[in-house]
């Protein structure tokens, strides 16, 4: 398989990616952890941001869980940040500060998995590895006809295929081979959707040639019931106080631990085993609504407004301890953000 198209392909369209200009090792960490979950799009807003308030490990290592989490805001799934925090301590605690090299070294270390090990080795040091993810799984699969079911199976076949020479023999830079498989997954070797006539492999892609890339790779059909979109609908409570919004902070375990929100509970949802808030039967007239959307869900947002009395009296058994938003508070919860900003702007 000739690889000159497609690098030559994902350089043109895809240098500009700020983590892909001066690579680092620290540059790589931090933004393969972001872009494990959160779109390119997403992490392009925010990647430079980031390196200029914890612009190495060691800076990284001493930040506080305000800090952090503020930094973080907007890319979501915040236990990412709270596990590169962890990562940098260990790197300056453990080993000066610097990356080891030995990948079995850095699987060892408390948060590195398999594929960010990868990844550091393979894009972060332009050695033989590669950052086998869903994507990567997707457009590998599809390429070799490789007929073995998503997950770990099918990624340690594609890793015994890469280690034997099996696949992708020759490479002029893994680093490019790592990006450019990943460009090709993002953009026209999609799940559920498949671009061949654009691609640049299209030529040496067995799945293209055969036919039927979508076919692959081969899903249980357990995991197509998972991937099934959930409706929610939440009602999102303005507690006013002497003119102020009352949030509250969520507590360790919790989803959007640290963070702080107005209380929030569920209306409707398709999701029966959903836990992440408590469900209300109570019937609200809202004063306006908002989309929002997060992994699964697809969320419809209805704002309401009552003073603490009357807040108390519908929801006895709420135990969040209250404080009030002054000013700009940067560690709201996204969507409590939008609420907050959304009511202002009806009142002005
Ligand atoms: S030819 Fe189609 S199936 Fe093959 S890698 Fe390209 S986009 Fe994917």
């Amino acid at each position: 398989m000739k690889l000159d198209k497609l690098l030559n392909w994902s350089e043109k369209e895809f240098s500009f990616l700020p983590w892909r200009k001066n690579r680092t090792l620290y540059g790589t960490l931090v933004s393969e952890i972001m872009l494990q979950q959160t779109t390119v799009g997403t992490v392009k807003n925010h990647f430079e941001r980031f390196l200029v308030t914890f612009p190495d490990l060691f800076q990284l290592a001493k930040a506080t869980e305000e800090e952090l989490l503020i930094a973080w805001k907007g890319l979501g799934y915040y236990r990412r940040a709270r596990n590169l925090k962890k990562i940098a301590e260990t790197l300056v605690q453990d080993h000066k500060g610097e990356f080891p090299k030995d990948p079995s070294i850095l699987m060892g270390i408390p948060g590195i998995g398999p594929y960010t090990s990868n990844a550091l080795v393979g894009i972060g040091m332009d050695q033989r590895a590669l950052a086998v993810d869903a994507n990567l799984e997707r457009v590998i699969a599809r390429l070799f006809n490789i007929k073995i079911e998503k997950g770990i199976k099918l990624q340690k076949e594609i890793h015994a295929l890469f280690s034997s020479k099996k696949i992708f023999p020759r490479v002029e830079s893994y680093r490019k081979l790592n990006e450019a498989l990943m460009d090709l997954g993002r953009t026209y070797c999609q799940a559920r959707k498949a671009s061949c006539e654009l691609c640049p492999l299209k030529k040496d892609c067995t799945s293209f040639q055969k036919g039927d890339p979508l076919l692959l790779p081969l899903i249980k059909d357990f995991d197509k019931k998972k991937a099934i979109d959930h409706e929610l609908t939440l009602v999102r409570v303005l507690v006013i106080k002497k003119d102020k919004i009352l949030v509250y902070q969520k507590k360790k375990g919790e989803w959007l631990e640290g963070q702080y929100e107005v209380p929030t509970f569920v209306l409707e949802s398709t999701d029966n085993s959903l836990k992440q808030y408590p469900h209300t039967h109570h019937e609200f007239e809202g004063l306006m609504t908002f989309k929002t959307g997060i992994t699964k869900y697809s969320i419809k947002n209805t704002i309401v407004e009552m003073n603490e009395t009357q807040f108390k009296r519908l929801f006895p058994e709420f135990k969040g301890e209250w404080r009030t938003v002054e000013g700009k508070t940067s560690n709201l919860s996204t969507a409590t953000l939008k609420a907050i900003d959304g009511y202002k702007k009806l009142k002005s």
